[in-house]
């Protein structure tokens, strides 16, 4: 005969208690309800998908344990889930059995824990406010307004204008923005936030960079505030993440994101990605989450050409009430030609330059400052250069390396310098599979992800590669 339900799951909590800390106790515990034992398997009831995930991922050796231990070998369990009428994800197959119930009118919040810990150090709450205002972290400069619309930005900047007006309701969640440095992932994913909150006050937007939520992540582990963190999180309208290719090889902090990606997505909150990469070629980062990220648009911004480069130098000139004579704009946008932060940085310095030392700007001057500016910040590294060094290294010649040959020192040096130009190039993974002999994309992709998994483990190959790397950057 099966014993009584109650009594199982009470002599489990009792092993669960002792072998983790109190407050993840009571989070993740408190809140199940045993339901019924009916041949050996035994049925909890947990508040929600998130939930059930949460416990297969953190809890389930411990559960498997003590399981077994209460009804012996054939002992199952089998979770049921109370769902929303929204929930409508597919849930993994789990390790143990499982049933999902569908009960639309016993919804229950995700609030689970009602008492919040007094330390939760968060810092993006304004404190002294009865009803939570979160400070969103966005910065007025970065205003749509402010945003020069061109061929290299126009798809994710009127994809990033439709979300605004309608946040969450697109087909466009998540947006993903990507791009190399320089080129205004953070500005228009600000501007977005910017304009959701001129349309929908209510709304609560979060900005916030992928390092600064891997660090509050790692403070909530600390201070046990781990639940705080995530209801936070989880009551955002609009959650904008920027650079989350930060997150790689970040498991935990991974985890966390994922489930709040799909609390938000789940009820119809926008989400906002920016990256330095599409998705296809981040590295370090679980296939689960980026599938997420290929549910929505993923739009990239090129580099500006010389029409939008010098519009954007007139904007800003403009919106700082400063004159330059017309030639010296148009020399600044030929000499700096792939990134608009250096762009703005050369135009500052020129400013600069002219104001401390009184003179006017002229070509002349501006010739000398981006003479300097060009040599201080932006020699480009190019794809033969690396090939070249790679061969010198190895002493093995620059034909050889792009042959057709299988033999293993080659074809790892055929890697070394895909993986260098990756590194260190803009050029696409096309573009590099095309010099290094001819090879796909496919080919430099595995390339890189052979190297990086070789420097991790193996401390001959870093110190090859490590020297390797000075000696392009000489
Ligand atoms: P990323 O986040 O891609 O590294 P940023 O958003 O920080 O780039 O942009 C770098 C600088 O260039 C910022 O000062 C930003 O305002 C400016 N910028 C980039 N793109 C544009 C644009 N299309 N119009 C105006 N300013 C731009
Ligand atoms: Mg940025």
């Amino acid at each position: 005969m099966d014993k009584n339900f109650n009594t199982v799951w009470q002599n489990c909590l009792q092993v669960i208690r002792d072998n983790i800390t109190f407050q993840a106790y009571k989070t993740w515990f408190g809140p199940i309800k045993p339901v019924k034992l009916e041949n050996n398997v035994l049925t909890i009831q947990v508040p929600s998908q998130f939930f059930y995930e949460w416990i297969e991922e953190n809890y389930i050796h411990l559960l498997r344990k003590t399981i077994k231990k209460e009804l012996g070998k054939e002992g199952q369990l089998e979770y049921s889930i109370i769902m929303s009428n929204k929930d409508k994800f597919a849930i993994n197959l789990p390790t143990t059995n499982k049933k999902a119930t569908k009960n639309p009118s016993k919804t229950m919040p995700l609030n689970l824990n009602k008492e919040k810990s007094k330390d939760f150090p968060n810092p993006f709450i304004i404190p002294g406010l009865k009803k939570i205002k979160v400070n969103s972290q966005l910065n007025e400069n970065y205003s749509f307004d402010n945003f020069v619309e061109g061929d290299c930005n126009r798809l994710a900047r009127s994809a990033g204008f439709a979300v605004s007006q309608n946040p969450g309701k697109t087909s466009f969640n998540p947006l993903f923005l990507y791009s190399n440095n320089g080129l205004g992932k953070t500005h228009l994913s600000q501007a977005i936030g910017l304009e959701v909150k001129t349309n929908f006050p209510d709304k609560t937007v979060l900005y916030v960079r992928a390092e600064q939520f891997t660090n509050q992540f790692i403070d909530s582990v600390k201070n046990n505030s781990t639940n705080d963190f995530m209801h936070f999180y989880q009551m955002i309208d609009v959650l904008i993440i920027d650079d989350i290719h930060i997150l790689a090889n970040k498991e935990k902090t991974q985890d966390i994101f994922f489930h709040i990606f799909n609390h938000l997505h789940q009820n119809g909150k926008q989400l906002i990605v920016t990256s330095d990469k599409p998705p296809v070629e981040l590295q370090g980062i679980k296939p689960r989450l980026l599938s997420r990220f290929k549910w929505g648009l993923a739009a990239d911004l090129q580099t500006p050409d010389l029409e939008t480069r010098i519009a954007i130098l007139r904007k800003k000139l403009y919106k700082d009430g400063l004159n330059m004579p017309e030639e010296v704009i148009e020399y600044i946008a030929y000499s700096i030609t792939s990134n608009v932060r250096e762009l703005e940085g050369a135009l500052v310095s020129i400013l600069a330059q002219s104001s401390l030392n009184k003179k006017a700007i002229t070509l002349d001057l501006a010739r000398q400052m981006i003479d300097k500016y060009v040599k201080n910040t932006s020699r480009e590294i190019s794809i033969d250069y690396i090939q070249k060094v790679v061969s010198d290294y190895f002493n093995i010649p620059v034909d050889t390396i792009n042959s057709k040959t299988r033999k293993r020192e080659i074809v790892q040096a055929r890697q070394i310098a895909m993986y260098f130009s990756k590194k260190f190039t803009k050029s696409s993974l096309a573009t590099i599979g095309i010099h290094c002999g001819n090879k796909d994309h496919a080919t430099v992709l595995h390339a890189c992800r052979t190297i990086n998994n070789l420097i991790d483990t193996d401390k001959q190959f870093r110190v090859y590669v490590d020297d390797i790397e000075k000696k392009i950057k000489i």
